[in-house]
C-alpha cells in the first residue's frame, strides 16, 4: 500500500472496500490488528444465510494490503458458493493473515488471531488454508471453539487436504468422462501445479491410476521429495501454460487462468484444488468454453476439505465424509451437462445452482 496521503477525490475513485468487484455484498469484514504479536489479519464474512460462515485462514506474504483484502473477499465469497453447491448448512467466510508463515507465525500470533475469531461468537468458524497446519488449528482451539480441522487426537477430523485431493480427483474423473467418454486417467498427461498438502495427495491418486504426472512448484525441496516418492517428472520448462497436456491441475494459488495465460493453455481439461482459478469468472470462463476446454469449477471440486471439517460440527463419520466427497463426481458431471445444454460456462452453471439454494433458504427463513 502506498504511504502517500490520497485526496478525497482520489480515494473516491478507488472505493477500496464496498466498491471492490470482489466485495459482492459481503455481510461483514473484520480487520484485526495486534501490535505485540505483529498480527495483521482480515476476516471476510460473505454470507450467513445457510449457516455460520466457515472457511480457512491463509497466511501469505502479500505484496500490499489491497492484495490481501482482495484475496480474502474473493476467497470468502467462494466459500459461500462452495458450501451451497455441496449442500452444507454453512455460509461463506475466510481469513487472511498478512505475513510470511515460515518466518512470522508464532503460537502467540495464532492465539491472538483465535481471540479475534472468538469475538465473533461463532458467526465465523475458521480452519486451515495455505500457510497453516493442523497444529496451528490446535493452537487456535486453545482460545476458541470456533475452529475446525483440529487434530484427530483432540477430537477433530484431522488434516482436510487428503479429502480435498480425493474430491478433486473425483471432479477430474468426471471431467474426463465428459470430455473423453471415459473417466479412466491412465496414460493421460496431468500437470499438477503446486505440490503442497493437496497437490501431493492428488499426485498419489493420479500415479495409482497410471496417469503420466508432471509436477511444478516454487519450492525446489518439495519437488525433489515428491519426485523421489512417486517417480513423477519435474517440469523443466519456464511456461507451464503453453505446454501441451491433457489435464492441467492448478493446486497452488488462484487466478492462474488470466489474460496472459487463457489463450495459451493447451489442456483439454482444467481441474484442480486452487480456489478462484479464473481471474475473471465471466470473461475467462467464456474464453475456456469457446476454446473447448472443460473447466471443472474449483469451488465445486475442491469441496472435500469443507466436507471433512463440517463433519466435526455435525459429528458424522469417515464413511459419510468419503461418500459425500465421492459424490463430487456426480455433481460435476451434472453441472458439465447442465452447462452444455444451457450454453453456459461451467462456472456460471455451478454458480446458478448455488445461488438458487441460498435464495430458496432466504425465502424459507423469512416466512
Ligand atoms: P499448501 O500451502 O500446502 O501448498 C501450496 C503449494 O503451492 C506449496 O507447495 C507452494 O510452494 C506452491 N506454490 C505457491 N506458488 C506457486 C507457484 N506460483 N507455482 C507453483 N507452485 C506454487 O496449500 P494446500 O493446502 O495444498 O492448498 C492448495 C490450494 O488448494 C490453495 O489454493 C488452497 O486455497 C486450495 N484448497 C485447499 C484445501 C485444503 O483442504 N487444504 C481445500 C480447498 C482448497
Amino acid at each position: 500500500m502506498t504511504s502517500e496521503i490520497l485526496s478525497p477525490q482520489e480515494l473516491s475513485k478507488i472505493d477500496p472496500v464496498f466498491g471492490q468487484n470482489s466485495f459482492d455484498n459481503h455481510e461483514q469484514i473484520v480487520f484485526c490488528n495486534d501490535k505485540d504479536t505483529g498480527l495483521k489479519a482480515i476476516i471476510g464474512i460473505h454470507n450467513t444465510v445457510l449457516g455460520p460462515a466457515l472457511g480457512g485462514t491463509r497466511m501469505w506474504n502479500y505484496a500490499n494490503e489491497w492484495e490481501a483484502l482482495n484475496d480474502v473477499l474473493r476467497l470468502s465469497r467462494g466459500m459461500t458458493f462452495k458450501s451451497a453447491i455441496t449442500g452444507l448448512s454453512l455460509g461463506g467466510g475466510k481469513a487472511v493473515i498478512i505475513g510470511d508463515a515460515k518466518m512470522q507465525k508464532t503460537p502467540e500470533l495464532m492465539k491472538r488471531f483465535g481471540e479475534f475469531v472468538h469475538s465473533l461468537s461463532g458467526k465465523y468458524i475458521t480452519a486451515e488454508d495455505v500457510g497453516m497446519t493442523t497444529a496451528d488449528m490446535d493452537v487456535v482451539r486453545e482460545v476458541t471453539p470456533y475452529v475446525t480441522g483440529i487434530s484427530e487426537n483432540k477430537g477433530g477430523a484431522g488434516n482436510p487436504s487428503p479429502i480435498t485431493a480425493y474430491g478433486v480427483f473425483m471432479g477430474m474423473k468426471a471431467a474426463a468422462r465428459f470430455k473423453y467418454g471415459s473417466d479412466v486417467l491412465e496414460n493421460k498427461s496431468v500437470y499438477v501445479q503446486g505440490i503442497g498438502h493437496v497437490g501431493e495427495a492428488l499426485v498419489e491418486h493420479l500415479v495409482n491410476e497410471g496417469a503420466e504426472v508432471t509436477i511444478s512448484d516454487i519450492n525446489k525441496e518439495r519437488l525433489e521429495e515428491v519426485r523421489s516418492k512417486y517417480g513423477v517428472t519435474i517440469y523443466g520448462g519456464n511456461d507451464i501454460y503453453s505446454e501441451p497436456m491433457d489435464i492441467y491441475a492448478p493446486c497452488a494459488l488462484g487466478a492462474t487462468i488470466n489474460d496472459d495465460t487463457v489463450y495459451n493453455i493447451k489442456a483439454d481439461i482444467i481441474a484442480g484444488a486452487a480456489n478462484n482459478q479464473l481471474a475473471d469468472e465471466d470473461k475467462h470462463g467464456l474464453i475456456l468454453q469457446n476454446r473447448g476446454i472443460v473447466y471443472a469449477p474449483d469451488f465445486l471440486i475442491n469441496a472435500g476439505g469443507i466436507i471433512n471439517v463440517y463433519a466435526e460440527l455435525e459429528n458424522y463419520d469417515r464413511q459419510e465424509i468419503m461418500r459425500k466427497t465421492e459424490n463430487i463426481f456426480n455433481t460435476t458431471l451434472e453441472i458439465l451437462d447442465n452447462a452444455k445444454v444451457n450454453n453456459l460456462t461451467t462456472h456460471a452453471a455451478a454458480l446458478n445452482i448455488a445461488r438458487e439454494r441460498i435464495e430458496t433458504r432466504k425465502r424459507e427463513n423469512s416466512k
